[in-house]
Order: structure tokens, then C-alpha cells, then sequence
């Protein structure tokens, strides 16, 4: 038996399903999650000593790729004075100044210690802000795992077959809309109808949690609108888009300002951290100054926001954003060519350094299109990755990520080992 199994026959007695988090068991693609010994790069060593070139990138935070250098002596740094306080620091003004000097939408921030906090931080915010209770999400769209968000909530429950989360009384999902991403009536509609109860819409700007689906044109300007003239707040869930796009938010390149925007993910540098921000006047609201109690006894961590500032200066000292991107459309073009000769129901999403190999026919606009894809056949291909040295998310609806670890060298390899697996998961003819 190997290492990895093993491991994963003990994980199974003491944590349930042996994982820390749903979307890391390979329910939907089959056999046994690996084991990670260390990562370095863009690189994992499993336990059992296999090198895989890493597209998962811990879900989105590592775009330096792992272990950098600078951010791991942040940290070390960071770590040798005291690894949390339980009162303010220097480090924790660094990153708010460096957060609010990039995204010129966000005044003021406070730090949480996951993306779940930050939306939750956000929606109470807004509840109280507004004086209403009424919420809009969509279908498809992940916000962390808040019981009202658990609504249609994308990638984790749809890879595990589950509609919405049980253990969720009705009553709290009783005042959230759940509305067709990219379907400009459908918010008219509803806004038309109920606009003066809705306290807020959260969206991303760029959703990753049904796999990447790229906002249509006009869709969140008519958002904006739609809030504007209701008196409702538009917050922007950039957990994985922040940082990810560019240097600042996703909200600063579309020319569009969201009331509050979520972070996560980069701006901790693989440890963990959220960020909620906005007006100065919005953002008075939360406790001490105002009404809107929100708290956390390790958040602002030392460590974490070391990690943050690091992986935020470095990003923009070397600025390889047009890297990503160029690296994943290359993957993207290169199998969307080869799909297209060979007439497959496949095709590759791709934005920034982000895609998603589909296995349906093209565009994928919303989740009722996603739905479409071939669960199987992605199975096939991730498992064929894996024997080949290339760690895939282990389901159709999510996101790979290049990273600035990578060379040309990684993506072409990656090219020619997607054909074969392709040709596997489609079968000899
Ligand atoms: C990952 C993610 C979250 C949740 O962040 P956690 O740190 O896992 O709680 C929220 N929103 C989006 C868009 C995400 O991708």
C-alpha cells in the first residue's frame, strides 16, 4: 500500500471522509486523494516522493507558486517575534494601506481570517447598513459556507451531489433570492418587483465556483444599476479574483465600483485570511464605531499579513500577469484547437491566469449550462493528468491556475500530456 493510502485509511477513522475540506476528496473523479509531503515552486512532492506540477495552487492563493522565497522569509521573520498578539501590530496597517492604496474602491478594510468571514462580514454589513433583510445571490456562485449562502452554492456541492447544505433551517435561506448568473431580465425582474427589500446582491465578478464563467457585457453594470437605484449595496466577491486579475481588485479594471468587495485568498500568501472593504461611510458602521458587531481572535495575524504584504509587494515588483495569462491561453488555444479537429463535446474556458477544461461543447454561461458537461469523462482526464505529473482540481467546476512558478517548459508539457489524456477520456476510435 502507498504511503498516501495509508495515510488516507487513518485520515478516514479520525476526520470524516479523511478530508479537511469537501473539494479535496476525489469523490468526483475517483480512487484515493494524494498526500502532499512538500511543495516548492511549481511543484508538489506527494508523500510517496512523486513530483506533480501543481494547477491547483491551493485553490488560487499561490500565485508566486509554493514556498517562495521572500514570502517564506516573511513568515520565518514574522514568526520569530510572536505568532499572534491579541492586540494591533504595524504589520496589519501595512497590508490595509497597501490594500487601500491598490483598489481605489475600498477606503477602509478589516481583516478576517477567511473568505467566508469576509462575505459573512459583508452581508451583515449590508443588512445593517440597508435596515433589510433580503439577499441576492447566483446560482452557481460560491460565497463560503455560511448557512444563508449554502443556497445553489456551486463547485463543492455540486461535485458532491448535494443541492444545498442540510442543516440549514429554511428560515435562513428564507430571504435569499437565487437568480441565473449572467440573465440581465431576470435581475430586472426581480428588482422591479421586491427591490426595496433586498439589502444586497453578492456576485462574482468572474465566477470560479461553476467552473470559470466570464461575466456577459453589461451584465454587472445592470447589477450596479439595479442597486443604485434601489438603495441596494452591490458587494463583489473577489476572494479568488483579487489580486488574481491584476494588481488590485477585479472591480478596478471592469470600471465599475461595488459597495464592499470580499477578498482572500492572495492577499494571505497561502496562510489564512479575508478582507472585507469599502466606503469609509459603509465601513464606520462595523463595531467599535458602529452597530455592525464583527470580530476574531487571530484575525490581523502576524503571520498571515506577512505573508499577505509579501506576496502583494512581490506581485507588484515583478508584475507576471501577462505571464499567466499567456501561459494558460496557450493551454487554452492549443486544446481548443485540437478539440475542434477532432469534433469533441470539450472546450477550455480561459480569463487572466485562470481556465477550465469543460467537457461540453462551448459557451458555458451559467450553472443550467454547466450542468451539461461530462462528469465522467472529466474523471478520466484528471486521473490521467494525475499518472502523468499534473495535479488538477479533483472536479469539472473549478479553476486552474497558473502561477508565476511555472515556465514555458510546464505548459507545453502540460499541452502534450492534456492530448493523451484527452485521447484517453474520449476513447480510441
Ligand atoms: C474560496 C472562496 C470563498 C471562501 O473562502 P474561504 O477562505 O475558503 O472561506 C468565498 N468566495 C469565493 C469566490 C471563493 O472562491
Amino acid at each position: 500500500m502507498s504511503t498516501s493510502d495509508h495515510l488516507f485509511e487513518r485520515a478516514c477513522r479520525v476526520i470524516p471522509g479523511g478530508v479537511n475540506s469537501p473539494v479535496r476528496a476525489f469523490k468526483a473523479v475517483g480512487g484515493r486523494p494524494v498526500y502532499m509531503q512538500s511543495a516548492e515552486g511549481c511543484r508538489l512532492t506527494t508523500a510517496d516522493g512523486r513530483e506533480l506540477i501543481d494547477f491547483v495552487n491551493s485553490w488560487g492563493p499561490l500565485i508566486l507558486g509554493h514556498a517562495d522565497a521572500d514570502v517564506v522569509a516573511a513568515v520565518r521573520e514574522a514568526a520569530g517575534k510572536g505568532t499572534s498578539y491579541g492586540a494591533n501590530h504595524e504589520g496589519e496597517v501595512r497590508l490595509a494601506e497597501l490594500l487601500t492604496s491598490l483598489i481605489p474602491a475600498m477606503d477602509m478594510v478589516r481583516l478576517v481570517n477567511s473568505g467566508t468571514e469576509a462575505t459573512m462580514t459583508a452581508l451583515r454589513l449590508a443588512r445593517g447598513h440597508t435596515g433589510r433583510n433580503r439577499i441576492v445571490k447566483f446560482d452557481g456562485c460560491y460565497h463560503g459556507h455560511a448557512d444563508y449562502l449554502l443556497v445553489s452554492a456551486g463547485s463543492g456541492l455540486l461535485t458532491g451531489g448535494i443541492g444545498s447544505s442540510a442543516g440549514v433551517p429554511a428560515d435562513a435561506v428564507r430571504d435569499v433570492f437565487v437568480l441565473p448568473y449572467n440573465d440581465d431580465a431576470a435581475a430586472r425582474e426581480l428588482f422591479s418587483a421586491r427591490g426595496g427589500e433586498i439589502a444586497a446582491v453578492i456576485v462574482e465578478p468572474l465566477a470560479g465556483n461553476m467552473g470559470l464563467v466570464e461575466p456577459a457585457p453589461g451584465f454587472l453594470k445592470t447589477l450596479r444599476n439595479l442597486c443604485s437605484r434601489s438603495g441596494s449595496l452591490l458587494i463583489f466577491d473577489e476572494v479568488i479574483t483579487g489580486f488574481r486579475t491584476g494588481l488590485s481588485a477585479y472591480a478596478t479594471f471592469l470600471g465599475i465600483a461595488p459597495d464592499l468587495i470580499c477578498l482572500g485568498k492572495i492577499i494571505g500568501g497561502g496562510l489564512p485570511i479575508g478582507a472585507v472593504g469599502g466606503s469609509r461611510k459603509i465601513m464606520e458602521e462595523l463595531a467599535p464605531l458602529g452597530r455592525v458587531y464583527q470580530a476574531g481572535t487571530l484575525s490581523g495575524n502576524p503571520l498571515a499579513v506577512a505573508a499577505g504584504i509579501a506576496t502583494i509587494e512581490k506581485l507588484r515588483r515583478t508584475l507576471p500577469y501577462d505571464r499567466l495569462a499567456a501561459f494558460a491561453e496557450r493551454i487554452a488555444e492549443s486544446l481548443n484547437r485540437a478539440a475542434g479537429a477532432e469534433g469533441r463535446d470539450f472546450h477550455v474556458a480561459r480569463a487572466f491566469g485562470m481556465f477550465t477544461p469543460f467537457f461540453k461543447r462551448g459557451p458555458v454561461r451559467n450553472l443550467e449550462d454547466g450542468k451539461g458537461c461530462d462528469t465522467g469523462r472529466y474523471g478520466r482526464f484528471f486521473r490521467g493528468m494525475l499518472d502523468r505529473g499534473f495535479y488538477l482540481p479533483p472536479s469539472q467546476y473549478e479553476l486552474c491556475f497558473t502561477s508565476a512558478a511555472m515556465g514555458e517548459g510546464e505548459i507545453d508539457r502540460f499541452i502534450s500530456a492534456a492530448g493523451e489524456a484527452l485521447t484517453e477520456a474520449f476513447g480510441k476510435p
